[in-house]
């Protein structure tokens, strides 16, 4: 067993400000990091993998794990259940691991409450027009579906008050790098650094 337990943080964003492609980004970089990997009645999309970008799973499955309180958080996303399984977080953090999860603003409310150290990262896009062109961009999307999906995401976005950090995304390589400053950063607690150097922190003050 890792002499210290991991930092749990929330990740948020609107859907197109590019959350998944930068946590996936810092966690090729940063070893001690692993993400969650969520629960979901939604279909499966095209290149997705079941077991590596969701747990796919039926409605009854999902209520039944529900019921089993199986899920740490759960919410309703655009007609999908979504749901983080508690066993496998406390695990990763028992074993010294930094833990993501990747869930919206309902879950995040319901984390906050659980675990109050929990800290939250919302990312979000440089201008309504990027945002509007990086969702129109992803696939053949009708000009209606593009406007609903607008209007969820700034109705997601009126939640940023709520999170520890913002990270706005203009630039990839920029939001990364602050991105990797906020784990740093809480990697170098006094707290956390004093478990990591207990060893040396006695030696030096022998
Ligand atoms: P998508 O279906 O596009 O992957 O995700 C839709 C939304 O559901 C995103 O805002 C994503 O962060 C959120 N989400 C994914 N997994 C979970 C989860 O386990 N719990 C909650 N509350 N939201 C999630």
């Amino acid at each position: 067993m890792a002499a210290s337990t991991g930092t749990l943080y929330i990740v948020s964003a609107p859907s197109g400000a590019g959350k998944t492609s930068l946590v996936k980004a810092l966690l090729d970089a940063q070893p001690q990091v692993r993400v969650s990997v969520s629960h979901t009645t939604r279909p499966m999309r095209p290149g997705e993998v079941d077991g590596v970008n969701y747990h796919f799973v039926s409605r009854e499955e999902f209520l039944q794990r529900l019921e089993h309180d199986e899920f740490l958080e759960h919410a309703e996303v655009f007609g999908n259940l979504y749901g983080t399984s508690q066993r496998w977080l406390e695990q990763t953090l028992n074993e010294g691991f930094d833990l993501i999860l990747e869930i919206d603003w309902q879950g995040a409310q319901q984390v906050r409450r659980l675990m109050p150290q929990a800290k939250s990262i919302f990312i979000l896009p440089p201008t309504q027009e990027a945002l509007r062109q990086r969702l129109t961009n992803r696939g053949q999307d009708s000009d209606d579906v593009i406007e609903t999906r607008m209007r969820e995401a700034v109705s997601e976005m009126t939640h940023y008050v709520e999170y520890d950090y913002l990270v706005i995304n203009d630039d990839f390589a920029h939001a990364l790098i602050d991105l990797q400053a906020i784990f740093r950063a809480n990697q170098l607690l006094q707290a956390a650094q004093q478990q990591r150097f207990e060893g040396l922190l006695g030696q030096l003050l022998a």
